[in-house]
């Protein structure tokens, strides 16, 4: 077949895709190097411009002329409350529901230990491709503070509803995949574990300000997720966790420092557990990380999560058509489910030469995305800044590193220490 410009794929069609793009308006709100086309924001999402300003306000101004009165001037003390009613918004939970705090991991481990709490079962439910932080704190919790409690691990998500039985007391699953990009079916996941009585804990990491969520229609238990990968909260930001309405006055979380304490300022010898969300804040938060995160959030709340999601599908579609069309004859193999429906906002390739491909890619050529052990190339696209064009850039980039061989070096075999 004759190949023309204005088929479907070509550099013209992204082109015309990124001028009717109604999320296009929004690459300008963030920082980004211009000889880069960022395909990692699902691992650390890009710095959107008003952070710095936003960030030194609040040092200069709040910290450096307020100081303490902050807590109570500049909403230092409901920022965690305040924040979580933001990602709220995002994940489609009631108002109340969630709160922003400490990192993924230690909010797991909380409500992890909360859901155990309200459950007589002794197996918990994971997958063993899950992220390994959520077996290993999973792990931690059943040697410190387990009854009994034992890990069943799935190798695969075809076997996720028959793991969980009447046995299980808590599930705790991914929603979208960190290595795959395989999207679960929060709502089916979910309903078939209450019918057996379980519970379940997701994991929203790479889901949250990407994929569309609907966590109170899906009638979920509880939740985590991150601030620094789709909501461009920054290095290290703080994550956030969402417990049901319903169940949060029946648990206690373990981790019962005096930001969970109903009185904090009463300096009572012994813990009560404030009401609502607010008793799974443990210590004094982090404010500087917060206002970040604000900004991260306040941006992404201006996008409709419906575009948010059509664009990100949109984009894993081309890249997906334009590496089977340049690429695959170098022997790359799709690592993520085939039909859009079921993956995140990412889309990974399996190849075996996978990290110095990447690393010519990342370092050379301008295009970043991550490798996962052991073959897996991985490209996520963050829709309010990734464009069609650069979709198509990195793919005739990744298609020159495979044509020259531009990989075949021995300095590109050595690994980093974060890949
Ligand atoms: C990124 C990620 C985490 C990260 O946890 P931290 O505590 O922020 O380091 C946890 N779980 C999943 C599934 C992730 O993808």
């Amino acid at each position: 077949m004759q190949q023309n410009n204005s088929e479907v794929g070509s550099l013209e069609a992204c082109l015309e895709l990124d001028a009717r793009d109604s999320l296009a308006h929004f690459r300008c709100h963030f920082e980004l190097p211009e000889d880069t086309i960022y395909l990692d924001g699902n691992s650390l999402g890009a710095l959107p411009k008003a952070t710095s300003q936003r960030l030194s306000e609040v040092v200069q101004l709040e910290w450096g002329r307020d100081l303490i009165s902050s807590w109570n001037k500049h909403g230092w003390w409901d920022a965690q409350k305040r924040l979580g009613d933001k990602v709220g918004r995002i994940i489609g939970a009631e108002l109340g529901t969630v709160l922003v705090a400490d990192s993924t991991s230690v909010n797991l481990f909380k409500v992890v230990a909360a859901a155990l709490d309200l459950h007589p079962g002794k197996i918990i439910v994971s997958e063993q491709a899950n992220f390994p932080t959520d077996l290993y704190m999973l792990e931690g919790l059943i040697r410190h503070m387990g009854r009994g409690h034992q890990l069943r691990l799935v190798n695969s998500p075809e076997d996720i509803l028959a793991a969980i039985d009447s046995d299980v007391a808590v599930a705790v699953l991914t929603h979208v995949s960190y290595r795959t990009g395989r999207m679960l079916d929060m709502a089916a996941i979910t309903a078939h574990a209450h019918a057996r009585g379980a519970l379940v804990v997701w994991d929203l990491a790479h889901s949250a300000g990407a994929v569309q969520l609907d966590l109170s229609g899906a009638d979920v238990d509880f939740a985590v997720g991150c601030g620094y990968k789709f909501l461009n909260g920054g290095p290290g930001a703080p994550g956030f966790l969402y417990v049901a309405e319903r169940l949060q006055d029946k648990v206690q979380q373990p981790l019962s420092g005096w930001f969970g304490h109903a009185r904090p300022f009463a300096f009572e010898p012994s813990f009560e557990a404030a009401p609502g969300i607010q008793r799974f804040q443990c210590g004094t938060p982090p404010i500087l990380s917060l206002t970040a995160l604000e900004v991260g959030l306040d941006l992404i709340l201006q996008a409709p999560q419906e575009a948010v999601r059509d664009k990100s599908v949109a984009l894993g579609c081309l890249f997906k058509r334009l590496m089977e069309q340049e690429c695959f004859e170098w022997g790359f193999r799709l690592a993520s489910p085939p039909d859009a429906s079921q993956r995140g906002s990412q889309i990974c390739f399996a190849h075996p030469e996978g990290y110095a491909i990447m690393q010519v890619a990342l370092i050379e050529k301008g295009v970043v995305g991550d490798f996962r052990s052991p073959d897996i190339l991985r490209f996520g696209f963050a829709p309010l800044y990734v464009c069609y064009v650069d979709v198509w850039e990195a793919v005739q980039k990744l298609k020159l590193v495979m044509q020259e061989r531009l990989w075949d070096q021995p300095r590109h075999r050595q690994r980093a220490a974060v890949t």
